[in-house]
């Protein structure tokens, strides 16, 4: 079956630390494993939390740069090489129908680790284009969300959308083992935000600050909780998630990911 034939699945990864990208753990397992369940897809479309502005831009370069956005991590995550082509084509489309929303093209970015250091693993030969979707930070959750809704779209077109985040993200409180457990009010959060993706209370995903209890420790910011949204977003009533990976390293970064359609 190809990817033109039906409607592609979307997916939420938790990134992590970029030591994922050399890691060969449970978690990169199934990012691999997942890859191979997937319809080859024409072009993947990442929503990246490493990429945030003002506005919301698309990436339009034909060849987009590498960036190795974090610093003093060992040398051999420098030497990793993922530069898969862009897609101008799906890029413009997406700024085009999504003209009303200001979203607007650029070449002035590339692909963060938000994207290369998951797509290595799912995607090692580096041969489908990629191009990220960043975040507007002057937006809120609500806006966030119905921005995601209108990217059903590319689902049609065979585009893999992915949205790369993680679920808790608190780097203060975070050990420096990945194996340590995780903290009790990560755990808490994380089955709060998965039991409201079962149910689909889209809301309550909205409006987690006001509805789920340590969302302040859970999530300092919330630049890596908001690619969720728009995957949530994408969900149509029939299709059911599928929670492919869960685990949370170094006590407070989530590496749980799951796949909708
Ligand atoms: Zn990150």
């Amino acid at each position: 079956m190809t990817s033109s034939d039906l409607k592609m699945p979307v997916l939420f990864i938790g990134h992590g630390s970029p030591m994922n990208a050399i890691a060969d753990n449970q978690y990169t397992n199934a990012l691999k494993n997942q890859a191979g369940l997937i319809p080859t897809p024409k072009a993947i479309l990442v929503i990246s939390a490493h990429w945030l502005t003002r506005g919301t831009f698309v990436c339009n370069a034909t060849k987009p740069q590498q960036i190795y956005d974090f610093y003093g991590f060992p040398d051999e995550l420098y030497k990793i090489i993922y530069q898969p082509d862009g897609s101008k084509e799906f890029a413009e489309l997406t700024a085009d129908q999504l003209k009303s929303d200001e979203v607007k093209a650029t070449e002035n970015w590339g692909l963060d680790h938000a994207s290369w250091a998951v797509l290595v693993h799912m995607y090692p030969k580096a041969d489908i284009p990629v191009f990220e979707m960043s975040l507007n930070m002057e937006a809120d959750e609500s806006e966030h969300y119905n921005l995601g809704q209108k990217l059903d779209f590319l689902r049609n077109m065979g585009v893999l959308i992915i949205g790369s985040g993680d679920i808790v993200h608190n780097l203060r409180t975070m050990n420096y083992n990945p194996d340590v457990p995780a903290y009790d009010w990560a755990e808490a959060f994380e089955t709060q935000i998965k039991d409201a993706l079962l149910t689909r209370d889209n809301e309550r995903l909205i409006r987690y600050r006001d509805q789920i209890k340590d969302y302040n420790l859970a999530l300092p910011t919330n630049e890596h909780y908001l690619p969720l949204l728009y995957v949530a977003a994408l969900q149509q009533d029939h299709e059911s998630i599928d929670f492919f990976h869960e685990s949370i390293q170094h006590g407070s970064i989530s590496m749980t990911s799951f796949k909708i359609g």
